[in-house]
């Protein structure tokens, strides 16, 4: 399946740097093309985030708690039917804080029962909400932000901003400050069908993949971290890897997007209006998360399949981001959602800051994650009483672990802001041949986004690759 380093050729049509989603789904689309396609991956593992790990027999899935009901078409269009038919619904949302504790199927239909019934939310002013948030589409105006959208709708309604943010922000890290467009496309995305899910698990779903790229011809090569993007007069010419040149008349770089402009490219290859605005971009924030893996024959009650719970008194974006954060998301991954594997596991979700941990020094970093897997294990236990005797793994990963996976700045889970999204399109306007596909702009990230994007991105570069420029 992976080709050796010293068995590459020196010359490809296109390569994708990084196997990522959006990586991932490029390559394919390309190969199936008809162009000849170079996958190199930085990790021994395809799926960049889209990932998992395996202790003492249990499997953690990273990033596997909850995609729209968009996946299903998408995976259908530009991967398999195979693919598709392992998407599944996660029925059992649940809601636990100091403003109300419920439980909703997550669709459109169960939500707006429970704002008027629970949150007592005239049916006109659902009505207008839904109607406004299903019809923003991204050229609209971007100047008003998601907490002018809620106070427009549900003003002083804490609990209500709660209720519709508080997935959201875990969903993609953006805040009440970021512009309500962003909210209103992941937000309806959601709503309209509920939460999904790969039933088999990440390593499941990129053995698929990963069955498709060869299929379709792609090379793939793990462990081959790309240093730099070779450009000549403002075209790009290939890659350096393991202090290998291979050159390419297209190079996609699924690497971050300040990563590949700053790292892979460095500043002197672009104009200085460019960089002005890639000077601004903001990347979004990254994650802690704790594994608990359950002992073999234990088993553990039907609590809901993620819980969104917190102990803070009101929702608040920056608490939501502090090392001792008392908010968290726990995915409950039951045997049901690894047919033939036999096994319970816990994952709690945090948002976090990259230099909160980064600046510890060696002893305090392993003293504080320790902290963390505690007062995680205390709050699981509210939960799962008595859970710490069936628990067999404990782990924490932090901000700084997902940048040493990734290499993404500052470690972050989600990609960039707003802006980001406008300077991954306009790479290629910079360098005739490189393009970027990657977590940007909110709605480019997450699992859906990732692959929406990593089509778009492949026909951009097709485009590409057919035109005189290229030749
Ligand atoms: C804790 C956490 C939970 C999440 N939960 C969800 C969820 O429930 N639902 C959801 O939809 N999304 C979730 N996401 C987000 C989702 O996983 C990502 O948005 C998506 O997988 C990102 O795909 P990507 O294409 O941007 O690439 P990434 O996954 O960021 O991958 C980039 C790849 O490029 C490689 N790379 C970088 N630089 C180089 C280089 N120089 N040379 C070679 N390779 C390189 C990296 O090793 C990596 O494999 C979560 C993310 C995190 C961190």
């Amino acid at each position: 399946m992976c080709v050796d380093h010293d068995k590459l050729s020196d010359n490809y049509d296109v390569i994708i740097i990084g196997s990522g989603l959006g990586g991932l789904t490029t390559a394919n689309r390309l190969a199936y093309c008809g162009h000849r396609v170079l996958l190199l991956e930085f990790h021994h593992q395809l799926g960049g985030l889209a990932t998992w790990f395996k202790r003492r027999g249990h499997i953690f899935d990273i990033s596997l708690h909850g995609f729209p009901y968009g996946m299903v078409k998408t995976c259908k269009k530009y991967w398999n039917r195979e693919i598709m038919q392992s998407i599944v619904q996660l029925k059992n949302i649940v809601f636990d804080n100091p403003q109300f504790s419920l439980r909703t199927t997550f669709t459109r239909e169960d939500f707006t029962s429970i704002l008027r019934n629970y949150f007592k939310i005239p049916q006109t002013t659902l009505d207008r909400f839904f109607t406004t948030v299903a019809g923003m589409n991204f050229y609209d105006d971007q100047s008003m932000t998601t907490r002018e959208l809620f106070d427009q709708f549900f003003p002083g309604r804490t609990d209500v901003h709660r209720l519709l943010m508080e997935p959201i922000t875990y969903a993609n890290g953006s805040t009440l400050d970021d512009p309500a467009i962003t909210y209103g496309i992941v937000f309806s995305n959601f709503m309209n069908k509920g939460v999904y899910t790969f039933e088999g698990g990440t390593d499941k779903l990129i053995r698929m993949m990963t069955d498709e790229l060869t299929k379709s011809g792609v090379t793939i090569c793990t462990n081959a971290k790309v240093d730099r993007i070779i450009v000549e007069d403002k075209k790009v010419r290939g890659i350096v890897t393991r202090g290998k040149t291979i050159s390419a008349r297209a190079v996609v770089s699924n690497s971050g997007i300040t990563n590949t402009i700053y790292d892979l490219v460095g500043r002197e290859g672009f104009s200085d209006d460019f960089l002005e605005k890639a000077d601004a971009i903001r990347v979004n924030n990254s994650s802690c998360q704790v594994y608990f893996g359950i002992k073999k024959d234990s088993v553990i009650k039907d609590a809901g399949d993620l819980l969104f719970t917190s102990a803070s008194p009101r929702f608040d974006s920056e608490e939501l981001l502090d090392l001792h954060t008392r908010s968290k998301t726990f995915s409950i991954y039951y045997p049901k959602t690894r047919p033939g594997h036999d096994r319970h596991t816990i994952v709690a979700s945090m948002n976090s800051r990259f230099d909160d941990w980064s600046l510890m020094d060696e002893a305090t970093y392993k003293e504080q994650k320790k902290r963390l897997i505690d007062r995680t294990l205390i709050d699981l236990e509210r939960y799962f009483p008595g859970v710490r005797e069936k628990i067999d793994w404990m782990e924490a990963a932090t901000p700084k672990t997902f940048k040493r996976y990734t290499l993404h700045t500052l470690g972050t889970s989600f990609g960039t802001k707003f802006e980001g999204l406008d300077v991954s399109r306009s790479l290629y306007k910079e360098i005739a041949g490189l393009f970027h596909v990657g977590s940007v702009g909110i709605i480019m990230s997450g699992w859906l986004g990732a692959i929406n994007y990593g089509v778009i991105v492949a026909n951009d570069a097709d485009g590409f690759l057919r035109s005189a420029t290229a030749q």
